[in-house]
């Protein structure tokens, strides 16, 4: 089957952001990578390369961690007030909300994501993401504590806790959301005071590279942003090694994430961590079937199943399993597979032949291993990096397909008889607990599934839905710590106890 490609005229700040070479932002300049290196960006959709940026190294990331450090260490960054602080990230906010066509207009360009999504999506949930966070930069506050010291009868103290930022961060982010995991990771950090360096995926570099422009916009101090490209075994490896780093706040695969922990020990930096996923979205009988029907189909094929909490194992009550995966294969060979420049489209490209290339070897062993597409199956066009939506049945529970995240628009469904511990065994039989999702009308069924799954997020009736206000992250291997919320906080400061004799 061919490929749609009607694509839409680009915003002229997209063409003549993407017509420069693009640099590093290092303590407040734009400046070449040291090494005078460049990489070239591809566009998905077409293979072809649309930009070209530094290739950062070793030698830049210390360069960015000293400006970094700087900027946390003197300057004005701290001696700006919370209040100062919070509109700094607020104006980031809006910032992005003026600059929303052009910023998802780049970001679908880049990452091959439909134009719609990135619009309705990415882009307004980075916006509203620091928007709440800038509320938080007036709210990081210690307590009073009452203390008794028993040693010490008689004696008065005034005990109290700070909370301050933990430092200068390194940030490291996979490809699939890249300006709006910029954001996950950006915002909490100003909110709380710290300084940063970013490393964006070298599939996807280029709205980082544009909110680095935003973030000078909006007046933040020299060196409190720095925004590094590169590759991961060299720009990567190298910030999340550095000893000038405090911590690496890391999403990507549960695999580098190991690597980053590893760099992490020599010097015990804090480390939080965003990995893979295998989550499985559970139908009962009693379900609402046109809903989880549609629910499910779009658990896994939004973001073309690119997404680390996807509901990549869809368990299916055997009564309505006909029925309701019959309904999911529907709603995959309906999907719109194209450009995602073409604003028809509802699903893009994979975001690169190794990523495509993965996908498909995905495919091809499960099929081999006995396991039937009832849609899809295989890639899609000549050009460019598309999978067939793909819906596959008789899958055995030691298969690849089933074990390893293949974060590509392929979900397995399996038939389960009740909802007893055993299907709650099968849930969790995964490495991962990222998210999982429940689709019933029996609120107590739903209840008490979710207090049995072993993830970070469950979903009851819905799913992929995500708020500024409402933590995420891992359990098992799928991550340390929660990003979003006020737990996000926690992971930018930390506690510090004064006591004082009176
Ligand atoms: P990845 O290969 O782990 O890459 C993620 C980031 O780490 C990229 O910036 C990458 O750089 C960098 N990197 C690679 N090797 C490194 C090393 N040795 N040291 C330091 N940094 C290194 O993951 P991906 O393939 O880009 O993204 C997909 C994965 O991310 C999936 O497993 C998905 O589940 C997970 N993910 C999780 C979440 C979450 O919130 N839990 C969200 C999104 C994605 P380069 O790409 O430039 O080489
Ligand atoms: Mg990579």
């Amino acid at each position: 089957m061919s490929i749609a490609t009607a694509e839409i005229r680009l915003d002229k700040n997209v063409t003549s952001f993407v017509k420069e070479r693009r640099k590093l932002l290092i303590d407040g300049q734009w400046v070449d990578a040291a090494s005078g290196k460049t990489f070239p960006v591809e566009n998905p959709a077409t293979g072809e390369v649309i930009a070209h940026v530094s290739e950062g190294t070793k030698e830049d990331i210390d360069r960015a961690v000293k400006a970094a450090r700087r900027a946390f260490e003197s300057g004005a960054w701290p001696r700006l007030s919370p209040s100062e602080r919070g509109r700094l990230v607020w104006k980031l906010g809006d910032l992005i909300l003026e600059h929303l066509e052009e910023l998802a207009e780049l970001e679908s360009l880049d990452n091959g994501k439909p134009i719609a999504v990135a619009r309705a999506a990415d882009v307004p949930l980075a916006a509203d993401l620091f928007h709440y966070m800038a509320g938080w930069a007036t709210k990081i506050e210690g307590n009073t504590i009452p203390i008794s010291v028993p040693y010490a009868p008689g004696a008065k103290f005034h005990a109290y806790t700070l909370r301050e930022p933990v430092g200068v961060v390194g940030q490291i982010i996979p490809w699939n959301f890249p300006f709006l995991m910029a954001a996950w990771k950006l915002g909490p950090a100003l909110a709380t005071g710290c300084t940063v360096v970013l490393k964006p995926a070298e599939e996807t570099p280029l709205t980082a590279l544009r909110l680095g422009e935003l973030v000078q916009e909006a007046g933040f101090p020299d060196g409190v942003v720095n925004i590094v490209t590169g590759f991961g075994e060299t720009a990567g490896a190298a910030l999340a090694a550095h000893p000038g780093i405090d911590k690496v706040a890391f999403t990507g695969s549960t695999e580098v994430g190991k690597l980053i922990l590893k760099a992490a020990t020599n010097d015990l930096k804090k480390v939080s961590l965003e990995l893979g996923g295998k989550s499985p979205n559970v139908v009962l009988r009693d379900a609402d079937l046109d809903l989880a029907i549609k629910g499910t189909a779009s658990a896994i094929f939004f973001n073309h199943g690119q997404c680390c909490c996807a509901g990549s194992r869809l368990f299916v009550q055997q009564s309505i399993f006909d029925k309701l995966v019959g309904g999911v294969a529907d709603e995959a060979k309906k999907i719109r597979v194209g450009p995602g420049l073409d604003p028809k489209t509802q699903m893009g490209p994979m975001v690169s032949e190794s990523q495509f290339n993965r996908v498909c070897g995905y495919l091809e062993s499960g099929l081999a291993e006995g396991a039937k597409a009832v849609a899809g199956g295989g890639k899609r066009g000549d050009k460019g990096y598309f999978v067939e939506p793909t819906v596959l049945v008789d899958t055995k529970p030691d298969m690849k397909v089933i074990q390893e995240e293949i974060f590509g628009p392929v979900v397995a469904a399996i038939p389960f008889k009740e909802l007893d511990d055993d299907l709650v065994k099968a849930a969790n039989d995964t490495i991962y607990g990222l998210a999982a999702g429940v689709w019933t009308r029996d609120l107590s069924k739903a209840h008490s599934l979710a207090g049995k799954l072993k993830a970070g997020t469950v979903w009851v009736n819905c799913y992929n839905i995500f708020d500024a206000a409402l933590p995420f992250g891992g359990y098992k291997q799928s991550g340390w710590g929660r990003e979003m919320g006020h737990d996000a906080l926690d992971l930018y400061t930390q506690k510090k106890a004064v006591c004082a004799a009176l």
